[in-house]
């Protein structure tokens, strides 16, 4: 499953940052996803619980920070927001749109005991 590559990765960038640091365990960590970042919050988090046990992160709570979809719209020279990628420009109607943000998906804070 997709989500659940993500969610190795996440494990990964967590033990990562750990392996510098003196700690117990990992209490909470906040991921930013933007809203064009083909996954799904939902699934995002149960596949986290899945995989966080028996690492660092196990029993962590994974905050999930959502960012909108940005895109430039090349007809009438706008930044627009966007929930999903092939949607029309709401200013003009075009579907000549460069997504500029909302494709990220990054590891923003942890906390640690
Ligand atoms: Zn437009």
């Amino acid at each position: 499953m997709h989500e659940m590559a993500i969610c190795l990765g996440i494990i990964q960038i967590v033990e990562e940052e750990l392996r510098h640091r003196s700690f117990s365990r990992v209490r909470s960590v906040c991921l930013e996803m933007g809203a064009l970042s083909h996954a799904a919050p939902e699934a995002i988090r149960f596949c986290f619980a899945v995989v966080a046990t028996r690492t660092v992160a196990e029993g962590a709570v994974l905050n999930i920070v959502e960012l909108p979809g940005v895109a430039w719209c090349m007809s009438c020279s706008k930044s627009i927001e966007i929930a999903r990628r092939g949607e029309r420009c709401p200013c003009c109607g075009s579907y000549q749109l460069q997504v500029t943000a909302g494709e990220q998906m990054r590891v923003k804070e942890l906390e640690i005991d």
